[in-house]
């Protein structure tokens, strides 16, 4: 008998349908003798309307009460899985993120899970009673309801199979896995097996919105097995059909490139003509962190003339105002020019194979130069080597990395 913390994401609630599909996976888990608790997403599309309603009543809205109502799409989700369970002869309840308590830090629209008090949970289950947490939510010290990020269901998930000592958490979504790169705009993506902690992290925080970062960030500290796996197939989770995110050690095969992921998701700034005297970069991102602007990457020239140079780096579109706003104010940069780009892409490759080849870099720059794709700026980790293209470009590039590295499903 294992103890199971199942996630069930947007489509795989979407309509009654589905939650009593959903239902069907969990009662045959129970039917093999697991126990199971559930975490579940509001139907698709209900956050993002939720969201545009408090946008258009007041884009400068109160961000606690922003909380309280895209909060509510979990509820509805919560109660009808609890009901569908009912149904087929599982005893269930619901659990809102307040009735555990799920406490989170005060950052509302951000907020990070402080703790799980598992203890009425615990008993409700030892009584044989299936759990249905509404992730996405919790409660803080002010006894508010917040919410844990877009995506934040999946953080639910993992943090409740820690705090439960689950022996792994599934999380059911719309692909049967995690792929080399999204199944959406590459077919030829194959699927991963076993993927290390490690390299899921990078990928989830380089676009692959498969899984929220901090659930991976979470599990990778846990140690917690996590599967991704399709709830429209057929088979349940204990068949382990999906992909398994889990340590280094535990796989065998380390590609040199394990996958592709992008992001829309920034903007590039350059500034021209920065006076190149030292201390000048202290007196930018200064600043800049202050405001809570997040920059990425950065790249710097050198000077011609001794006297000035460019610099360029990415900030999130959603931030790049806020950072123009800041730029202006620096009295230090008066005569300087700000260029801003929005039209911008970031392509990234994984793999935790590259700590120990050499000339992976190598491949992406020929890759793209052959296909006439342009590089504005590129940064590199131990696994990882992003660059930044023209979006226009973005689909051509995925594909182009997918092949040249061989990840093509017929490869
Ligand atoms: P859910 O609503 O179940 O949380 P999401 O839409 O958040 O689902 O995440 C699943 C989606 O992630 C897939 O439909 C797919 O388009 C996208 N995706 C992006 N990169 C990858 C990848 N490398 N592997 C699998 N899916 C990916
Ligand atoms: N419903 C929330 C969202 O759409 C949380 C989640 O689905 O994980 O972002
Ligand atoms: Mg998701």
């Amino acid at each position: 008998m294992a103890r199971i913390v199942a996630k069930f994401g947007g489509t795989s609630v979407a309509d009654t349908a589905r939650i009593e599909r959903a239902a069907d996976k969990i009662a045959a888990e129970v039917a093999r003798g697991h126990e199971v608790a559930v975490v579940v997403s509001a139907m698709s599309g209900v956050t993002n309307q939720l969201v545009e309603y408090c946008r258009q009543i007041s884009p400068g809205h109160d961000a606690r009460e922003y909380d309280a109502v895209v909060a509510s799409g979990e509820q509805v989700t919560a109660g009808l899985m609890a009901i569908a369970l009912q149904k087929r002869g599982v005893a269930a309840r619901s659990w809102m993120g307040w009735q555990v308590p799920l406490r989170t830090d005060d950052v509302h629209g951000k907020a990070r899970i402080l703790d799980i008090d598992t203890t009425r949970m615990s008993d409700s289950m030892r009584a044989k009673e299936v759990p249905v947490l509404a992730g996405f939510q919790g409660v803080t010290d002010e006894q508010r309801i917040s919410t844990l990020g877009r995506g934040g269901s999946d953080t639910t998930g993992v943090a409740l199979a820690s705090a439960l000592k689950a022996d792994r958490c599934d999380i059911y979504t719309d692909v049967d896995g995690v792929y080399t790169t999204d199944p959406r705009i590459v077919p030829e993506a194959r699927k991963i097996n076993k993927i290390s902690y490690e390299e899921m992290l990078e990928l989830a925080s380089l676009g692959a919105k498969v899984l929220q970062v901090r659930s991976v960030e979470m599990a990778f500290k846990q140690n917690m097995p996590v599967q991704v796996l399709s709830s429209f197939d057929d088979a349940i989770g204990s068949d382990l059909p999906g992909t398994l995110v889990t340590r280094e050690e535990d796989i065998m095969e380390k590609s040199v490139v394990n996958g592709v992921a992008y992001s829309k998701d920034d903007a590039k700034i350059t500034l021209a003509g920065v006076p190149d005297v030292p201390g000048v970069a202290a007196k930018l991102f200064g600043p800049l962190a202050d405001a809570n602007v997040n920059v990425d990457m950065i790249v710097q020239n050198v000077s011609l003339d001794g006297k000035s140079t460019d610099m360029t780096f990415t900030v999130p579109l959603g931030e790049l105002d806020r950072a123009k706003d800041v730029l202006s104010k620096i009295k230090e940069f008066k005569g300087v020019k700000v260029l801003t780009d929005t039209q911008i892409a970031k392509v990234s490759v994984v793999g935790i194979g590259m700590r120990s080849h050499a000339g992976v870099a190598l491949t992406m720059f020929k890759a793209l130069a052959e296909r006439g794709i342009n590089i504005y700026v590129i940064s590199t980790s131990e696994i990882k080597i992003s660059v930044i293209i023209s979006k226009e470009y973005l689909e051509l590039a995925v594909r182009a990395l997918h092949t040249a590295y061989g990840l093509d499903k017929t490869a």
